[in-house]
């Protein structure tokens, strides 16, 4: 995510008529078959061609209804996780009851299934009024690796017209448009590793850990209103009561993003990405220049990681003063700005298909979605002299001592600690390296040892990286093993 403050510097340059018109592509970078010869193979890298998702992902559909309040959600999820080792119970994340959120409430109702004995909220340090940031199912006996279990959950989702702590947040209600981004029980398993119950954080920051998903999103709403959300959309359909009922596919979602509003849409092609952008009436831009935008940021950013992770993209913006928000093929955006989209687009890659624990590993996403904001403007880097900064890159939502202080190291220094590793290292070699960590850990949840292994061999970059405290000797170690 990136907050609503502007953090680049006053004048700071993007790169020249990108932001303006897709139209001026040409003008700014080359070719899509240019771009691929230039990013080239991942040479040197165990596994050149990106890895494929696990068969085994968890299978999730959920069924939302915006009701004629346009603040009240309510829902059901139907799921069948095949978990990678035994467990005994299910957790789920309610990410609308985070403290940076409080005012929303996202509460379960009921939860059914075969093999389920029942389900309670558990706190974990959630906004106090909430029923908690947790939830437990337990289960009648134990289900080993690689068998299935199938539960389904009936929930609510409140959410509320005031401010919120984090100001412009994941979810929100607004003249015209309603916005639910995590706004479900999100499984919380980490693939090889188990459950993460990580408590939230009164920072304005992610603490989600999440496997990818093969995701349904069903959305009935108000027959006036656009649905822009995760996943590739259909056509919406005519429902009773003059709503229309509108349905998405994403095989490889961790998390959702939905917005339903009185949206002018805009579609381009990003290379192989179709984008869609929405602006609400009376926005400071149009859909067609946000769609263009976004493509630009695919096209840059293509050069340097390789091949967009999704087919399709969606862009709501649904404020003018917020900031923006990642979510699997989908961003939601509360301010229009060229640097903010190329932030959020980064994402795609860093977050969305490599994923991270953003509780245990926040610089992980957010130091590589800062990083990659240079790319963009004619390689103006911006955050150099934050390498200097004090204390360690890499840091719990726990460890950090305010918004501040998270913010400085993980994304500003962080940034920093790249762009000097890409500096001691050399760019081809560091970018082919980076190239090979996204291709080997796409659709995973990574870890620093797993940046570090692709890193091996470009010593002097790993002794940046462990310099800015953002690796520490033990990853390197790992993962020299
Ligand atoms: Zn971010």
């Amino acid at each position: 995510m990136l907050d609503g403050t502007d953090r680049w510097a006053p004048g700071r340059r993007w790169a020249a008529g990108c932001g303006a018109a897709l139209l001026l592509l040409a003008g700014c970078t080359s070719s899509p078959e240019e771009r691929a010869e230039e990013a080239g193979p991942a040479a040197d890298c165990a596994t050149a061609e990106r890895a494929a998702p696990d068969p085994d992902r968890p299978r999730v559909v959920l069924d939302f209804r915006l009701e004629d309040d346009l603040r009240t959600v309510t829902g059901t999820e139907t799921l069948a996780f095949t978990p990678d080792r035994q467990v005994g119970e299910l957790w789920f994340r309610l990410i609308p009851n985070a403290p940076q959120s409080a005012g929303h409430e996202l509460r379960v109702d009921a939860v059914r299934g075969d093999l389920v004995a029942g389900g309670r909220h558990v706190d974990a340090e959630a906004a106090s009024g909430t029923p908690g940031g947790l939830y437990r199912v337990g289960l009648r006996e134990p289900v080993q690796a690689g068998e299935t279990v199938s539960v389904e959950l009936d929930f609510t989702l409140r959410l509320t017209t005031g401010g919120t702590p984090a100001g412009f947040d994941r979810l929100g209600v607004a003249e015209g448009v309603t916005w639910w981004a995590g706004g479900f029980p999100l499984l919380t398993w980490e693939p090889g590793h188990g459950w993460a119950r990580d408590p939230f954080s009164d920072i304005s920051g992610e603490t989600t850990a999440a496997t990818v998903a093969d995701t349904t999103i069903r959305v009935s709403a108000p027959g006036d209103l656009t649905v822009l959300m995760t996943g590739a959309q259909e056509e919406a359909r005519a429902e009773a009561g003059g709503r229309r009922l509108w349905e998405s596919h994403e095989p490889v979602a961790r998390d959702v993003n939905v917005a339903v509003g009185e949206f002018e849409t805009a579609q381009v092609q990003a290379g192989d990405t179709a984008v869609t952008a929405g602006v609400l009436p009376g926005a400071d831009t149009s859909a067609e220049e946000l769609a263009e935008d976004t493509a630009a940021a695919i096209a840059l950013l293509e050069a340097r990681f390789g091949p967009f992770p999704y087919p399709t993209l969606t862009v709501p913006l649904v404020a003018d003063d917020g900031g923006g928000e990642e979510y699997p093929s989908s961003i939601l955006l509360g301010n229009e700005d060229f640097g903010l989209v190329v932030h959020e687009v980064a994402h795609m890659w860093f977050y969305g298909m490599v994923g991270n624990s953003q509780f245990r590993d926040p610089w992980l996403d957010e130091a590589f979605a800062t990083y990659a904001e240079s790319i963009a403007a004619d390689e103006d880097r911006g955050h150099d002299d934050d390498l200097d900064r004090g204390g360690p890159v890499a840091g719990t939502m726990a460890e950090f001592t305010d918004q501040d202080d998270y913010e400085w190291r993980a994304y500003s220094k962080g940034a920093a600690a790249l762009h000097a590793a890409r500096d001691a290292a050399g760019p081809e070699a560091f970018d082919e390296a980076i190239r090979c960590y996204v291709e080997t850990q796409a659709w995973t949840i990574a870890r620093p040892e797993d940046l570090a292994r692709a890193l091996a061999g470009l010593q002097p970059a790993l002794d940046v990286l462990v310099g800015a405290g953002a690796l520490d000797r033990s990853h390197v170690e790992a993962a020299g093993e």
